[in-house]
């Protein structure tokens, strides 16, 4: 069970206790005042200007400017899925080079690379479904550009074990390190992982200037493989009890906002499609999580089932989801996503996406 609040009251306690200054200057570190927030922003518990007008209720936007940005990153990579729906998990700008294999690399699995950091932070992702930033960066980088693995299995692998779980952010993320959405590939040596980690070890396969790692053969410590079998223990399914007479609020696991139409009345259903879990499976954490985030919602029942398997859907006088790029394909209305900035223009890097949302965010400011 995962010890992590599941109430919107602890979500905004875990908010409004963020020092947003001291994120600016600490978030690389592993040690750094990390939000946390990301299970609840992937979840759709609480929505990115939900948290960004939460937060500027206390700081002001030139404090609150580096975690805007990062907020900024996810809706990114939102925007980019939902213009591009599933070409984002192709090499989505130019093809992955070196490959030498589309498999997993053993030793990150088991979390014995032999670089101690790396080893404790995958150790603790599958004790708690969280890995920062940082050493997200570091796996996928060792993975892919050292251990020349194919980022889309690894990607899988980790999307898996992650309570913060989200297509976009982390297929464009793997892509961005591979360098298949990016100029160039991220690489990271000993020292770097020493200095955000806290650690002090010398003598490893990175321990090498930069240099030289771009330059060297796949060490022996990554070259081992296989391919991970990833599974969703989906709950059995349980009849609902549903009134026809009311309209049908479709709930997914990128949709548990407990505020959504909150005072209709009307029939809610958490659809757990297995064929969306076939593609993209999640660990029995992840699904405890997703489950226990659920229950928060008054009257939702759970359905494990395709949609067009849902009891004569035909009779509801009205059926309503929250728009989504996974979930294109539900019947009737859609609400909004809801973004934090107007789209200027659709995005093709993230810096000019980051130039149109800044100029709206200084029209924030009070004069
Ligand atoms: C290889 C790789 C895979 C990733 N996979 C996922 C994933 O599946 N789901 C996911 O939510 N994030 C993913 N990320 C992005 C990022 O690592 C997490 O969003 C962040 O670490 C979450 O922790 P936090 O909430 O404490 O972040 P904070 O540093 O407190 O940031 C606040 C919020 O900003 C957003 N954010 C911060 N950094 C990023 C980033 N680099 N990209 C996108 N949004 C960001 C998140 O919504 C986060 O909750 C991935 C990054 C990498 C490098």
């Amino acid at each position: 069970m995962t010890s992590l609040p599941t109430t919107l009251e602890g979500i905004n306690h875990r908010i409004d206790r963020l020092d947003v200054t001291d994120y600016a200057r600490t978030r690389n570190y592993l040690n750094g005042s990390v939000s946390r927030l990301s299970p609840y922003l992937s979840r759709g518990v609480v929505s990115l200007p939900y948290v960004m007008h939460r937060v500027l209720q206390r700081s002001t936007v030139q404090d609150a400017q580096k975690f805007i940005y990062e907020l900024c990153w996810r809706e990114y990579f939102q925007r980019v899925w939902f213009q591009h729906g599933d070409n984002i998990f192709s090499d989505f700008n130019q093809p992955q080079q070196p490959v030498l294999h589309k498999a997993m690399v053993c030793s990150v699995t088991k979390a014995v690379t032999g670089i101690e950091a790396i080893d404790r932070e995958i150790k603790s992702l599958y004790a708690t479904g969280y890995m920062h930033n940082h050493v997200r960066m570091y796996t996928a980088s060792i993975v892919t550009n050292i251990a020349d693995a194919h980022w889309k299995l690894p990607s899988q692998w980790m999307y898996y074990h992650l309570l913060d779980g989200d297509l976009a952010s982390n297929s464009l993320s793997w892509q961005w390190v591979a360098g298949t959405f990016s100029s160039k590939k991220y690489y990271c040596n000993q020292e770097n992982i020493n200095t955000y980690c806290g650690t002090d070890q010398r003598g490893t396969f990175l321990d090498k200037p930069y240099e030289a790692i771009t330059k060297m053969d796949c060490p022996q410590e990554v070259a081992e493989i296989f391919t991970p079998e990833l599974h969703t223990p989906l709950p059995e399914r349980q009849e609902l009890t549903l009134n026809y007479n009311r309209p049908l609020l479709l709930y997914t696991s990128y949709n548990l906002d407990p505020q959504w139409r909150k005072s209709d009345d009307v029939n809610r259903v958490l659809m757990l499609e297995p064929s969306h879990f076939q593609k993209h499976p999640v660990s029995e954490k992840v699904l405890s999580f997703i489950l226990a985030l659920a229950k928060e919602i008054h009257g939702l029942q759970v359905f494990c089932g395709e949609i067009d398997e849902l009891p004569e859907i035909n009779r509801f006088p009205e059926i309503i989801s929250k728009e989504h790029p996974a979930f294109r394909h539900y019947p009737g209305k859609k609400d909004e996503y809801e973004w934090m900035f107007k789209l200027v223009k659709q995005p093709k890097g993230f810096t000019g996406f980051w130039k149109d949302c800044e100029k709206q965010l200084t029209s924030l400011t009070p004069s």
